[in-house]
């Protein structure tokens, strides 16, 4: 590979060429990791904030890699949207999320049914059969489709193609919901939410961080809580991690709210003992 002349050097030097190894392996893992099951999802508690209830679960997976360990979804989703992979995947999350909460829910009383919230990608919203993946995942697992809800980011629905909210509405008619995931990011008009069909806003952790302690955070935060009931959607805080931002946000009207305060995102096992007890 030396004597390959210089040219290729600079193109392709010493430290491109070992992430770009990387990159490679990563990938081959990645597929293996498809065939074998490697995946797990954990379940995050969202709560009522009024009254401390439990109300659902955002599902949230990791790759439990036979080397590397347990890879948070930030390592490999972006790859796994690059390669393709996400659609496999994406799949077993929505099936494994909707057959554990038609579970839980079985052990529960008939009134009070969990809902279960699973991430999308977009590179999933770009597929024809999606809507019918959703419903044989609600058929397949009984759970009901008003005990699913889909979260999706704004930029994901800003970038939309027509075809995508075509698929939302299919998706709605299930009688889904829809939930619009790290709400005020995006660099979105509002415009988008007279369109949508969306049901929840969820408000960005980096409101909520400051909501306690900085006017500005505070001030956007309550303007979000009060547009959501403007145009009646539920809204969940995310990422609550003290007493502080609770109060905050629990007197300032938000329905619901997750973070490390309450749980954070919990093994099936430890879900089902805080569900159940032991
Ligand atoms: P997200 O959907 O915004 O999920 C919330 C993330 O914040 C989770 O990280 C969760 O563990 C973390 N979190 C929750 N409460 C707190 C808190 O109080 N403090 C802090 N510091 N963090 C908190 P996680 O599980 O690492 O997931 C990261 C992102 O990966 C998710 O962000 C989501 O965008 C993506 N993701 C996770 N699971 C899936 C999936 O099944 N499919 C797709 N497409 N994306 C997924
Ligand atoms: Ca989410
Ligand atoms: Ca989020
Ligand atoms: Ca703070």
């Amino acid at each position: 590979a030396k004597k390959q002349g210089k040219d290729q050097f600079t193109v392709f030097d010493p430290v491109m060429r070992e992430s770009f190894q990387k990159h490679l392996e990563m990938e081959a893992d990645l597929r293996r990791a498809v065939l074998r099951h490697e995946f797990q999802l954990r379940f995050q508690p969202i709560v009522r904030l009024r009254t401390g209830e439990i109300s659902g679960l955002e599902a949230l997976v990791r790759w439990q890699h036979p080397e590397r360990g347990m890879i948070p979804p930030l390592d490999f989703i972006p790859l796994a949207e690059e390669t393709g992979m996400i659609v496999p995947i994406g799949e077993w999350v929505l099936r494994e999320a909707c057959r554990q909460a038609a579970g839980w829910n079985a052990q529960r009383p008939a009134d009070a049914p969990l809902t279960v919230s699973v991430n999308l990608s977009a590179v999933q919203l770009d597929r024809a059969d999606l809507p019918d993946v959703v419903s044989s995942a609600l058929e397949e697992s009984g759970l009901p489709a008003h005990c699913l809800v889909i979260e999706l980011t704004e930029s994901l629905i800003v970038d939309h193609r027509p075809e995508t909210l075509r698929r939302l509405h299919a998706m709605k008619a299930l009688g889904v919901r829809l939930a619009i995931d790290d709400f005020g990011t995006g660099y979105s008009s509002l415009a988008y939410l007279r369109r949508f069909p969306v049901d929840i806003i969820k408000i960005d952790k980096s409101f909520v961080d400051d909501v306690g302690d900085e006017p500005a955070a505070a001030a956007l935060t309550h303007g979000i809580i009060q547009l959501g009931q403007a145009l009646q959607l539920s809204t969940i805080a995310e990422g609550i991690e003290d007493a502080g931002q609770l109060s905050e946000l629990a007197g300032g009207n938000c329905e619901l709210g997750q973070g490390y305060y309450f749980a954070e995102p919990l093994t099936t096992e430890a879900m089902q003992d805080l569900l159940f007890g032991k």
